[in-house]
C-alpha cells in the first residue's frame, strides 16, 4: 500500500544504535547489498555553532552510524562523499569543521565536499517553473546511491517545516540559491527535486529543533529516526509530527501536484516501532513559530505590504527577531522601538525611527520620522541583515560574534581564493 515511511525510536546519539536502526531501515527498503560503489550523503549543515546554533544540523554521530552501515561487509568499501552547501555567505568547510565532520573523514576515509568548492555540473530542468537549469556539484548528480540526512526542524521561511524537500536548497551555491528566494521560494524548492531526488532518506530527529529561527532555536529530544524513499511522503508525515497540515505547506502541495508523491495518509504506509500518534503526543505542546512577521509581539512595530514574501524579506526579518528571542532573551524584552516596513506599505507613517527592509519596499503614503534607515536585498541574506542591523540600528544580534565574523568574512575570502585556484567557481 502506497509509499512507505519507517519510524524508529532511538533514545540518543549512540552511533552503534543508530547504525543498527539504519541497517534495518535499508533492509526495509531493499537497499542493502554491495551494488553501490559511489554513494553521496547530503546532510543539513546550514549553520553550526556550539553556543548559538547547537541543534540546527545533522549530527556527526548520526552520520557515523550511517557510514558504518554503508561500509559494513563491503569489499571493496564504497566511495562515500558528504556534499553540502551551508547557509548563504558562509564557507561550508567551516561548518563541516564545527559539526565534527573532519573527524568522520579521518575515521572512515570519506570525502567532504563543500559544494561551492566542488567541480560543478549544469543540468537543464524539464519541469522547472522558476529555474530552467541549475548548477550543482558532480557528486549530487553522479552517484549510484543518493542519501539525504535532513535534520527535522521548524522553519519560518517554508511555512513551518524543513525536512527532505527543503534540504535541496543546499545543493545550490549562493547566487543561484538567493535568486527568487522570495515569494517564489516554494516553486523554487520543488524545481530542485528534478535533480535532488534522494534514493534513501534517513532523518535525524533524535533531537529536533522547533519554535524559532532555523539556526538558533533550541533542541528538543524527540528520539526518532524517520526513513523513506519518497520525499513527499516523508515530509508529509514529518509535517504531521509538527501538527501541520501538509496540504497547507506550499512546497509539499506543489511537489504532490507535480507528481512527486502522496500527501494523504491513506496513500502512505507508516511502519516501525513507534506510531505517528505517539510522536504527536510528544510534540503536542510545541509550536513551530510560523506566524506573520507583523504578529510578533516585541519592541519592534512591523508594517507589511505586498508582496508578502514568506521565503524573502518578511521571513528573513522574522528569523532575525527569533534569533534574539531564542538566544538573547534579555535584549528581547527591551528591544528598542523601531518601526520596520517590509513590502509596499499603503498608509501614512509617523514615527521616531523607521527601518525599510527589502529592495522593493516603500511607503505609499506620507512618511514622517526623525531617522530613516534602509536595508536592501531581495531578500538580504541572514548574514547581511545581522550586519546591517548592527550598523544601522546598533542592535547586536546573537549571530554577531567574532568567531562567526571570522568565518563569514576573512575565511570566506580565503575559500574564494582557494576556489579561484582550483577553478571551481563554475
Ligand atoms: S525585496 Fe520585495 S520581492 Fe524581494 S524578497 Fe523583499 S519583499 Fe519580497
Amino acid at each position: 500500500m502506497g509509499e512507505k515511511v519507517y519510524l524508529r525510536a532511538v533514545p540518543d546519539y549512540d552511533p552503534s544504535r543508530i547504525k543498527k536502526v539504519i541497517r534495518e531501515g535499508l533492509e526495509e527498503f531493499g537497499l542493502t547489498g554491495s551494488q553501490y560503489s559511489n554513494i553521496t550523503i547530503k546532510p543539513n549543515v546550514v549553520m553550526v555553532h556550539h553556543r548559538i546554533a547547537p541543534s540546527a544540523y545533522t549530527r556527526s554521530e548520526f552520520l557515523d552510524g550511517l557510514i558504518q552501515v554503508l561500509h559494513e561487509d563491503r569489499n571493496p568499501v564504497p566511495k562515500i562523499t558528504i556534499a553540502e552547501k551551508c547557509g548563504a555567505g558562509i564557507p561550508t568547510s567551516r561548518m563541516f569543521r564545527r559539526a565534527g565532520y573532519f573527524s568522520l573523514k579521518k575515521k572512515h576515509n570519506i570525502k567532504l565536499r563543500p559544494i561551492e568548492e566542488a567541480k560543478k555540473k549544469k543540468i537543464l530542468l524539464q519541469k522547472g517553473q522558476i529555474h530552467s537549469h541549475i548548477t550543482t556539484s558532480r557528486e549530487i548528480v553522479d552517484n549510484d546511491l543518493l542519501i539525504y540526512t535532513p535534520k527535522l526542524k521548524s522553519n519560518s521561511l517554508t511555512h513551518g517545516l524543513t525536512a527532505a524537500i527543503k534540504l535541496n536548497i543546499g545543493i545550490l551555491c549562493d547566487r543561484e540559491r538567493m535568486w527568487n528566494h522570495n515569494c517564489h521560494l516554494d516553486e523554487k524548492i520543488v524545481d530542485l527535486l528534478e535533480v535532488g531526488h534522494p534514493d534513501f532518506i534517513a532523518t535525524d530527529a533524535v533531537e529536533i529543533s522547533i519554535g524559532g529561527n532555523q539556526f538558533t532555536q533550541h533542541g528538543y529530544p524527540l528520539g526518532l529516526i524517520v526513513m523513506a524513499t519518497n520525499p513527499v511522503a516523508h515530509d508529509s508525515v514529518c509535517a504531521r509530527m509538527f501538527h501541520l497540515d501538509p496540504h497547507k505547506i506550499p512546497h509539499l502541495r506543489l511537489a504532490h501536484e507535480r507528481g512527486y508523491g502522496p500527501l494523504d495518509l491513506a496513500e502512505i504506509n507508516i511502519k516501525g516501532d513507534i506510531s505517528l500518534q505517539e510522536i504527536q503526543d510528544k510534540t503536542k505542546d510545541l509550536k513551530t513559530g510560523f506566524i506573520r512577521v507583523d504578529e510578533v509581539d516585541c519592541g519592534f512595530k512591523v508594517l507589511i505590504g505586498e508582496p508578502y514574501c514568506t521565503g524573502g524579506c518578511h521571513g528573513v526579518f522574522l528569523d532575525w527577531l527569533y534569533m534574539i528571542k531564542d538566544r538573547k532573551p534579555k535584549l528581547w524584552n527591551k528591544l528598542p522601538a523601531w518601526t520596520a516596513v517590509i513590502g509596499k506599505y499603503s498608509g501614512d507613517i509617523s514615527a521616531d525611527r523607521v527601518l525599510i527592509i527589502g529592495t522593493c519596499s516603500l511607503v505609499q503614503g506620507r512618511l514622517e520620522a526623525k531617522k530613516i534607515r534602509r536595508i536592501n536585498g531581495c531578500p538580504p541574506k541572514h548574514k547581511d541583515l545581522v550586519l546591517w542591523m548592527f550598523l544601522k540600528t546598533g542592535i547586536i544580534n546573537p549571530m554577531f560574534r567574532l568567531d562567526l565574523i571570522i568565518d563569514a568574512y576573512p575565511y570566506l575570502f580565503f575559500c574564494w581564493m582557494r576556489r579561484l585556484f582550483k577553478g571551481s567557481f563554475k
